[in-house]
């Protein structure tokens, strides 16, 4: 065990800065959703270089390598996110954005470092029961990377007990983390109502089916679908944020499409939410004899850590950095993730590492961003120290 620690120390120690160039090199070349070939290269030519088996192509550009422990045991899951986001960079430092208009402005350049330094400490002295599965997912900006792994069969193929996926958060200080039982990040849905009736002149209403007076209506009712018919203490939103009716002053238009968002953090809420406003408007479309047809498409679901996964990672955490440098009382963010896909077929926890300063730093997404390369050690001890006390010898 102590020949373990001083062969992972010597070799963190003489790894790091070619952690951190690897992390600068991935912010300096950002790749979108499943586009992301470049990067993918580079961690499966480390993985490899490293003799670590691995799979490629698995969900398109995703990359999983394994890491077998030096006794038998069961599989977990650690997983980074490797794309970036469709938006241009302002910052002026060396490793800044070669692509006009891509930018890691969410720090997934600073995830997949650290996992891919994890993975290469582990594989030096793998002083662990089980197997490691190392996931870097592509497309988590929005087009769901994780659900077309695990589609393509990343858990049958890597059977994983648990998983658990580091995101850094600004807004919480350097060598500090937030885990806590329950929502982390919400589920992000979107939909359009079209409101069908019959079109007619504005003077002569009662000539055609209007589906203003209904659109109005529906709006309203879509209020109450929080405000009635949600536990309070449950948190949804219901947004209309489109609207689009007829050109003309007098003329009643024959459609009206309204549009809006939907969250939730809890994944029963928001399957009632979908049911509810499908039933309000085919039920105030009746009421004024008109036609709806409801398009809800669902996007992430709600990521909801599992408790005792949660207690165990925020364990692993405070054994690093102290009780007092681990959040458990901060409040989920009302953003969406897509590892809350992983979390609805495996038990696992998500958790924030700060990226510093506490406040009033540069928050994510925006053209200033940058992770936090001081960060990049406590991430890699922290996904050992997880792996360890998970599969203890
Ligand atoms: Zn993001
Ligand atoms: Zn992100």
């Amino acid at each position: 065990m102590d020949d373990t620690r001083v062969d992972h120390d010597h070799f963190i120690a003489t790894q790091s800065a070619a952690w951190t160039a690897l992390r600068r090199d991935l912010h300096a070349h950002p790749e979108l959703a499943f586009a992301e070939h470049r990067t993918a290269d580079l961690i499966a030519g480390r993985l490899q270089a490293a003799g670590i088996p691995l799979r490629r192509e698995l969900g398109g550009t995703g990359v999983v390598g394994v890491v077998e422990g030096r006794r038998p045991g069961p599989m977990i899951g650690l997983r980074a996110d490797m794309d970036a986001l469709p938006m241009e960079e302002r910052n002026n430092f060396a490793h800044r954005s070669v692509h006009a208009g891509r930018m890691h402005a969410c720090g997934h350049d600073g995830h997949t470092a650290m996992l891919v330094a994890a993975a290469e400490t582990l594989a030096v002295a793998p002083d662990f029961a089980g197997r490691v599965a190392f996931i870097f997912q592509p497309a988590e900006e929005g087009d769901g990377g994780a659900r077309r792994m695990m589609d393509e069969g990343l858990f049958t193929d890597f059977p994983c007990e648990e998983v658990y996926a580091l995101h850094n958060w600004p807004g919480l200080d350097a060598g500090s983390f937030a885990v806590h039982r329950g929502p982390v990040m919400a589920s992000a849905d979107q939909f359009d109502i079209t409101l069908r009736g019959r079109g007619a002149h504005a003077a002569m209403p009662h000539q055609g089916l209007d589906p203003v007076t209904a659109a109005a209506a529906l709006v309203q009712t879509l209020q109450t679908v929080v405000s009635r018919r949600t536990d309070p203490l449950r948190a949804g939103v219901v947004s209309v944020t489109r609207m689009q009716a007829g050109e003309a002053y007098n003329v009643i238009p024959e459609t009206v499409t309204l549009g809006g968002t939907v969250r939730a953090l809890d994944n029963t809420v928001r399957d009632a939410l979908q049911a509810q406003i499908t039933a309000a408007a085919e039920g105030i479309a009746v009421a004024h004899g008109l036609h709806a047809t409801v398009d809800y498409r669902r996007g992430y679901p709600a990521t909801v850590n599992h408790a005792a996964q949660a207690d165990f990672a925020g364990r692993v955490a405070a054994a690093l950095v102290g009780e007092d440098k681990v959040r458990r009382d901060m409040d989920p963010s009302m953003g969406a993730e897509d590892f809350g896909f992983m979390l609805m077929e495996k038990p696992g926890a998500y958790l924030w590492i700060g990226n510093g300063p506490g406040s009033g730093g540069c928050m994510l997404h925006n053209p200033l961003y940058d992770f936090n390369d001081e960060i990049l050690p406590l991430g890699l001890r922290f996904w050992r120290a997880l792996v360890q006390a998970r599969l203890p010898l």
